[in-house]
């Protein structure tokens, strides 16, 4: 299987779309390997724009979706950024590319399996600036915060308010905020410690739905 060529050509693809419009992002989606964060058994599948399942009934996004997520989340060079619901590490791999070497990506997941496979894969992947920590990400990572940038990778009815607390100043949150079934991605800025500015982008999304206390009941 000739990846290399398949991951050029899924970049092509979601720059064409409009999906990857920035160096940053364009950059991190030709470099990190989708191939390693899938099963074994999807790797063939690893470049098509889909969604696909880690073996524990939970998925990996779909990579324009999580290219349209990246842009707007906006990190930079340096940045600390969090990842709640980090799943098989594939976004915290390309959050990695993009703070570089001065940044740091904490992910955390839930479910033990994959918390623990994702440290593997990141490891062999070289994003050694990324950790990953096992619980409740809706409680966010107290021991890690401010963070300059905080992605939601699951559905949530409402961003949870440890998320803001841990936020630094003139930072920003991106989540899928809705009900169970549709979500719109919401950003949400702090500023002068407050919630400054809330958007909805426009278009719906299905995300696997947030667990633990800030989920739905
Ligand atoms: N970004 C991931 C996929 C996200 S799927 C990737 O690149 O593979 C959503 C993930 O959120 C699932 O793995 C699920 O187990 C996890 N999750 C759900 N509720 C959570 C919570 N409260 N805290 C941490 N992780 C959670």
């Amino acid at each position: 299987m000739n990846f290399e060529g398949k991951r050029k050509q899924l970049v092509e693809f979601l720059k064409s779309s409009g999906a990857v419009k920035s160096k940053a992002v364009e950059k991190a989606f030709s470099k990190v390997r989708r191939e390693a964060f899938v099963p074994d058994a999807y790797a063939e599948h690893a470049y098509a724009d889909d969604a696909l399942p880690t073996n524990l009934g939970q998925t990996i996004s779909q990579p324009s979706t999580i290219a349209i997520m990246l842009e707007i989340l906006d990190a930079k060079e340096g940045m600390k950024v969090l990842e709640v619901g980090s799943g098989s590490g594939y976004v915290l791999a390309l959050l990695s590319e993009i703070v570089g070497k001065e940044g740091k990506v904490v992910g955390i997941e839930f479910l033990h399996e994959l918390a623990e496979k994702s440290r593997e894969i990141l490891a062999k992947e070289n994003a050694g600036n990324a950790k990953v920590y096992e619980g409740d990400g809706g409680k966010g990572v107290e021991s890690e915060k401010p963070f300059d940038r905080i992605l939601v990778s699951a559905a949530c009815p409402f961003i949870p308010k440890p998320l803001f607390d841990q936020l630094k100043e003139g930072g920003r949150i991106v989540a899928p905020v809705g009900d169970k079934h549709t979500q719109a991605l919401q950003i949400m800025k702090k500023i002068n410690g407050k919630v400054g500015k809330e958007e909805y982008m426009g278009g719906y999304f299905v995300f696997v739905p947030l667990r633990g206390e800030h989920g739905w009941k």
